[in-house]
Parts: structure tokens; C-alpha cells; sequence
């Protein structure tokens, strides 16, 4: 029984190399180690393009572009919990992040998202992300109520929509760097900036890992 085990083992470790090869999770090319998400083409395409944009005044600095093969894990990694995808991104980002982050800053935060959609995921990207800056992490808020979505809104409505469904916690940090897994139109990043200005953290920025244009 004792040398079955293994055996066992190994015969199917081998079935499912044959059934099911291991592939990039960016380009989809089989390939013959499963230790890694991608492969050594798509690795070697993973590079830090780090940009500082100003959002509404909100400094934000992105550490890689929309097309990087970080993307293709993170997607990986958020919708189909893929850990391995996980495990290259939080070790990239460490890797990186460490190089941006400004060491004036007393705490690492991320905009609060729906409890019920954490819960339902079990896991939030940004917040991974966030505690893995080497900062204490800051939640003064929680968002209590599911949010719509912003993108139609103007610049006010949205500042104005800023604090509903949120409650606040408490121990609002007097500065803050504000982490999110991807940047769009900025919409999350400001607001919730706004939020915490509003109830007095006096320097902001942001970091984030993937940008979505160029
Ligand atoms: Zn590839």
C-alpha cells in the first residue's frame, strides 16, 4: 500500500499532463513545466513601464500597461482563483511596488468594495496587493450597500455619490497610499481619494499595478 501510493500518484500526475498540459495563461502555448503560469516568451515580456498620471489632482503611478501578460493573470487569477497566476503577480509586484512606493506615507489602503461581493469571492486583488507594499494596511471604510456604476456620471455627481453606501470605520490615517489592482478612468481611485480627504487624510497617492491605456 505504502509503495502503491506513490505509483498512483505519479500515474496520474502523468494522465493529467497528457489530458491536460499545462498552458501560458497569456498566450496559450503548452507548456512542458507546470511551476509556471507562463511561458518563458510571455515571461519575458513582463516589464516594469511604471507612469505617473494626475486624475483630478489624485497623483496615480502604474507599474505596467494594459496589454502585459500581468493582465492575463490577474484575470486568472480574480475569475478563476488561478493561485498560481496569484503567486507571479504578488512576487512581481513586490518585486516592483517596493521601488514606487513613497516612504513618507504612513499606510497602504484600497477602495472599499461591497461586502457582499468579497464575501462571495473570498478574496479582494487589491487588498492582496495592498498588504503586500510593506505598510500596515488602513480600512476606515466599509461599503455597505452594492454600488453602480460610475462611468456615465460627471466629475460632480460622481464626487457627490462618493460616500453613499459607505460607512465609516474610524482611524483615518493622515497619509495614505491608495492600491488597486487595474486603473481605468480613475473614477474608483478619485472617489474614494475624496472620501478620505473628506475626512481628513492630508496626502494622497496611488499605486497601481496594471493601467488600462497607454
Ligand atoms: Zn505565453
Amino acid at each position: 500500500m505504502e509503495k502503491t501510493a506513490p505509483l498512483l500518484r505519479t500515474l496520474l500526475q502523468f494522465s493529467r499532463c497528457v489530458c491536460f498540459p499545462p498552458r501560458c495563461r497569456h498566450c496559450g502555448a503548452v507548456m512542458s513545466q507546470d511551476s509556471v503560469p507562463l511561458c518563458q516568451l510571455c515571461q519575458s515580456l513582463v516589464v516594469l513601464k511604471p507612469l505617473l498620471q494626475r486624475i483630478d489632482g489624485l497623483p496615480v503611478t502604474s507599474l505596467a500597461s494594459y496589454n502585459s501578460p500581468l493582465f492575463s493573470l490577474l484575470k486568472a487569477w480574480k475569475y478563476r482563483k488561478d493561485m498560481l497566476a496569484a503567486d507571479y503577480i504578488i512576487r512581481w509586484w513586490q518585486s516592483a511596488a517596493v521601488l514606487h512606493v513613497d516612504r513618507s506615507m504612513v499606510t497602504a489602503s484600497y477602495p472599499p468594495v461591497f461586502w457582499g461581493k468579497s464575501l462571495l469571492r473570498g478574496f479582494i486583488p487589491a487588498r492582496v496587493l495592498a498588504e503586500n507594499i510593506g505598510m500596515p494596511l488602513s480600512i476606515p471604510f466599509c461599503q455597505v450597500m452594492p454600488r453602480a456604476s460610475q462611468v456615465a456620471l460627471g466629475r460632480q455627481k460622481r464626487l457627490l455619490s462618493g460616500f453613499r453606501g459607505l460607512v465609516y470605520l474610524g482611524k483615518i490615517s493622515p497619509t495614505m497610499i491608495i492600491v488597486d489592482d487595474i486603473i481605468t478612468t480613475g473614477a474608483t481611485l478619485n472617489r474614494y481619494a475624496h472620501v478620505c480627504a473628506a475626512r481628513g487624510t492630508e496626502k494622497i497617492t496611488a499605486l497601481t499595478l496594471l493601467r488600462a491605456e497607454e
